[in-house]
């Protein structure tokens, strides 16, 4: 057991609380423990719902929530290195994009505050119609009643925040189930809320069995809304379940970026080169399928694979780490079993292969099938596939080949292309002359076809996580 190892018990009603089970957090990459956790059940779910639905009953004040928001925020800022540190140690991120993550919840919590405020209905123009005459109409938003939020292992930090911190705007209290295996950073995020001063009952966090936990949140008429992060087998069969429920998917994808011959080569590959590999490209937007037009194809190479190979591997508390572990054995075993397929069907191995321990070696894989899984499926790891096309069409018809459609990128310097490419590519949002791995905490973010269904970052979160409700007034 590391010196540092974290005990943690649940947050249910304001108590924290042992259940008599433990959840074991261990490093991805040394296999220490690093935490140990009270794991809960269909019991403790339950006890949370009630908890918050009780909270419910008690409304807090918009300017009340978002003076509790803007003073989560500072107080991660106040242990920014404990919680950049909590991220490194239980998802082997490595430290300095953890420290990123750690800055990112702030923002998160900050522009959750914003909306607290400003959270209003509108203006109805009833006298449109000649119905409405003498007739005064508005909407108010309400809290669409308790929020369940389920949150994967990848972002630990700020994942849970983009959950906690709209459903606090909105004026839902939540019950938070985090990812078994990273579990620690959302207990210390709901210290802080606490710390901040939220009330019992308004945020409750239950680690452990998922299925078990998951049906709770399903089946409890109290739970309206489910805001799920994570897997789409997990997260459609939450939906099929719940048809009643608002439930927010917001899921995987297989990140294309589309690179014109009129490019900056040179800065296009240096932005993919970085957004490949962060985090071992356990990111849902991780680039993993590059699509170079044919002439600028040797150049785009000649620039790329010098940057992924400078890229450092190891561990992830080192200051110079760029690429750490992959979660777990299952997930490396996959992901290089998955490189060893393309290259058996003929793709060529441009840089790594294989893995050592817990890291797989940053890999690029060139001219790879549509229907190899490194490009068709999610690789969650540390693999990009660049292919030469014969034009930017055929580059945007490859990218929305596969059934996801989270977010994607291109690099051109022409603005026509750089249009028509916005208009064709089928993502919930495209980046020019960045890698699609960007995202800023404020900005709508989610995807179409099997990617989700929602809109994550604050404003949009609670657009979601409130309802309207008409007045109308006869003078
Ligand atoms: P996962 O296996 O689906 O797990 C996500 C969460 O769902 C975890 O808390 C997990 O709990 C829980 N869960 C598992 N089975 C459940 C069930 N039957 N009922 C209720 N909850 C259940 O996904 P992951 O491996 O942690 O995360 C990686 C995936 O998330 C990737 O596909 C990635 O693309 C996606 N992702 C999407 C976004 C986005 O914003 N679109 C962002 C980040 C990640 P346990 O940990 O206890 O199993």
């Amino acid at each position: 057991m590391a010196a540092t190892a974290t005990e943690r018990k649940l947050l249910i009603d304001g108590e924290w609380i042992e259940t008599g089970d433990r959840l074991d957090v261990r490093s991805p990459y040394s296999g220490e423990l690093v935490g140990r956790v009270a794991r809960g059940g269909a019991e403790e779910a339950r006890r949370a719902v009630d908890a918050a639905a009780h909270a419910l009953e008690r409304p807090l004040p918009a300017h009340k929530r978002a003076e509790i928001l803007v003073k989560v925020a500072g107080l991660i800022g106040r242990r920014h290195e404990e919680v950049a540190r909590t991220i490194c140690a239980e998802a082997g991120k490595p430290i300095k994009a953890a420290r990123v993550e750690a800055s990112r919840a702030m923002s998160t919590y900050t522009f959750a505050a914003v909306e607290a405020r400003r959270l209003a209905g509108e203006m109805v123009a009833l006298e449109g119609a000649q119905a409405g005459e003498g007739k005064l109409g508005f909407t108010l938003r309400k809290p669409v009643g308790v929020v369940g939020a389920i949150s994967p292992f990848n972002f630990p930090c700020n994942l849970v925040a983009h959950k906690l911190a709209p459903a606090l705007a909105a004026g839902c209290p939540a019950v938070l189930k985090p990812a078994s295996q990273t579990p620690l950073s959302a207990l210390l995020l709901a210290e802080l809320e606490e710390e901040a001063g939220l009330p019992a009952g308004w945020v409750n966090v239950v680690a452990g069995a998922a299925s078990a936990i998951g049906d709770v949140l399903v089946e409890d008429e109290r739970v309206k809304l489910i805001t799920f992060t994570g897997s789409g087998d997990v997260g459609w069969g939450l939906q099929e379940r719940a048809p009643r429920k608002r439930v927010k998917l917001e899921l995987g994808n297989s990140t294309p970026a589309v690179v014109a011959a009129d490019a900056d080569i040179e800065s296009a590959a240096g932005k993919l080169a970085a957004n490949a590999f962060s985090f071992a490209g356990q990111s849902c937007i991780s680039v993993q399928r590059i699509y170079v037009e044919r002439q600028a194809l040797d150049a785009f190479l000649a620039a790329f694979v010098p940057k992924v190979e400078a890229l450092k591997v190891g561990d992830p508390a080192d200051d110079e780490t760029d690429v750490g572990p992959v979660i777990d054995e299952d997930a490396r075993d996959r992901i290089v079993a998955w490189v060893e397929e393309a290259v058996d069907a003929g793709a060529e191995l441009l840089a790594g292969g294989g893995h050592d321990g817990p890291l797989v070696r940053p890999t690029v894989l060139a001219e790879v099938a549509d229907d190899q899984k490194v490009s068709c499926e999610e690789v969650f790891g540390p693999v990009v596939a660049v292919n030469g096309v014969g034009s930017v069409a055929e580059a945007i018809e490859r990218a929305n080949g596969t059934r996801f459609g989270l977010q994607a990128g291109i690099f051109t310097t022409s603005l026509d292309t750089a249009l028509a490419a916005a208009d064709r590519l089928e993502f919930g949002g495209i980046m020019v002359n960045e890698a699609p791995t960007f995202r800023s905490d404020q900005m709508p973010y989610g995807g179409v076809k099997a990617s989700g269904n929602t809109k994550e970052g604050p404003a949009y979160a609670v657009r979601e996580m409130t309802e309207e409700r008409l007045v109308v007034i006869q003078r």
